[in-house]
């Protein structure tokens, strides 16, 4: 079998493009222009990499892009009062704190401090226990990604047998509750599980999400499964160089797949484009103006 590749490249510009239009709706129905509002503390050169495609891409769809760089050792004090300035601000919709933040800074409460209308990571607990209990809230942008995607490859999702593989606040844990909101059959493993390759072969759905270059093989997968790998991981080439890959070891899994992502241009572009997505829904919710995308 040779699976359909999902091209989440393909699709993120489809979804950047219906962003763009609403974007232009807004502007002349009601004369508004979204904002986002990135705040990047320290130097770190991949947060810079994100920082700057995703202030890029957020003019590229009509909307403002309002960057905070801040210095590594920022205080939580001078943090959080930017923050509360950005809460209060008419012109920020949208306001994305990058993380990792430098250790002497608590992720928790900055990430808690964010007005939760405006949170458009889904990180604040407000919006983790809306999602929890089905309830209307930001959804984290990377599994929301990867359910549109889903949701576009099967139609529906009920009753499939899903397996998350990771646990972590930002991927696997909403990715679970985005997975059983569709009415899925959802088993999270982790570095605990007992006997993961059994556990997934058992799936018609895997999501990938670990940090584990290749890590799964081919002959974890269900034939005719959809396998989505979150992962992004940099090896060494063969020849030198470095390149990326996914959690999931592509070729082999692609020769038994029904439908897989690729790395990059899978999950990837998808993450940025919901963020834009949010950003407009913020926007909406935030106008009392019915969301149509
Ligand atoms: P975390 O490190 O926070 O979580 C990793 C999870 O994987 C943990 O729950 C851990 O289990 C589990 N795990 C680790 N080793 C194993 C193992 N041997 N078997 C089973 N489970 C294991 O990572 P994130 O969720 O933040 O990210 C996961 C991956 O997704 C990374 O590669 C990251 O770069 C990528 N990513 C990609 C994004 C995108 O836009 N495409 C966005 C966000 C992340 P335990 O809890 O027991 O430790």
């Amino acid at each position: 079998m040779t699976a359909t590749i999902i091209d989440g490249k393909a699709f993120a510009a489809k979804v950047r493009g219906q962003v763009a239009e609403q974007v232009a709706r807004l502007k002349a129905d009601h004369g508004l222009i979204p904002g986002l509002a990135v705040v990047l503390v320290g130097a770190d050169p991949a947060s810079e990499v994100y920082v700057r495609s995703k202030g890029k891409m957020t003019v590229e769809v009509g909307m403002n892009s309002f960057e905070h760089k801040l210095a590594a050792d920022t205080s939580e004090a001078d943090l959080l009062a930017l923050i509360d300035k950005l809460n209060n601000d008419p012109q920020v919709n949208g306001i994305l704190v990058q993380l990792p933040l430098p250790d002497h800074l608590n992720e928790d409460l900055v990430i808690n401090s964010i007005a939760p209308q405006k949170d458009v990571d889904g990180f604040h607990i407000s919006n983790v226990g809306l999602l929890g209990t089905g309830q209307k809230s930001m959804v984290p942008c990377t599994p929301l990604g990867c359910l549109m995607m889903l949701r576009a490859h099967h139609g529906s999702l009920s009753g499939l047998d899903a397996v998350v593989i990771g646990r972590s606040n930002i991927v696997g844990k909403p990715m679970a509750q985005l997975l059983l909101g569709d009415s899925c059959t959802v088993t999270v493993a982790h570095s605990r599980t007992r006997d993961l390759p059994a556990v997934v072969r058992r799936a018609d759905i895997v999501v990938a999400a670990v940090g584990r270059a290749q890590m799964v093989p081919g002959d974890w997968i269900k034939p005719g499964a959809t396998v989505i790998d979150v992962g992004i991981n940099r090896i060494e080439k063969d020849g030198g160089g470095t390149r990326l890959v996914g959690d999931v070891d592509y070729d082999s899994c692609a020769a038994v797949a029904g439908a897989i992502t690729p790395v990059p241009g899978g999950v990837g572009p998808m993450t940025i484009a919901c963020l834009l997505a949010n950003t407009l829904t913020a926007t909406c919710r935030d106008n009392n103006i019915p969301e149509t995308t």
